[in-house]
């Protein structure tokens, strides 16, 4: 099915983006507004809406694995890196595509905003 959505249209090479990993089943590309040196998005190539519409173990972990790997690549794993996914308006998700984000590259405080 063909989704009307920013993320799909990434996957589908409609929108640039600059990807950083790819895989028959996720993608990985650079935020357009990083908030920390390193801000990678991983989103499935399926189209999911938000992770409280999820509902396939293989996509979350797909997903978050290869969050992990893409962390390792840009080298930020080591010091430490934060995975967020962000669900629902309430907390800030924006683009309605399931995605989680790997920022790193500087401290990063706890509790989050
Ligand atoms: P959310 O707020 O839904 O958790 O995250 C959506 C993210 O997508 C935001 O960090 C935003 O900067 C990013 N974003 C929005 N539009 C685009 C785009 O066209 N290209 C890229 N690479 N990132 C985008
Ligand atoms: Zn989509």
């Amino acid at each position: 099915m063909v989704h009307d959505c920013l993320f799909c249209r990434i996957v589908r090479r409609e929108i640039p983006a600059t990807v950083v990993a790819e895989d028959e089943h996720c993608l990985a590309f650079r935020d357009i507004a990083p908030k920390a040196p390193t801000h990678v998005l991983v989103i499935p190539k399926v189209h999911v809406r938000t992770l409280d519409d999820a509902d396939d173990a293989s996509v979350v972990g797909r997903m978050l694995l290869m969050a992990a790997r893409v962390a390792r690549d840009e080298g930020i794993a080591a010091a430490g890196y934060r995975t967020v996914v962000n669900t629902n308006a309430g907390a800030g998700q924006t683009v309605f595509h399931l995605h989680a984000h790997v920022l790193g590259g500087r401290p990063l405080e706890w509790p989050p905003g």
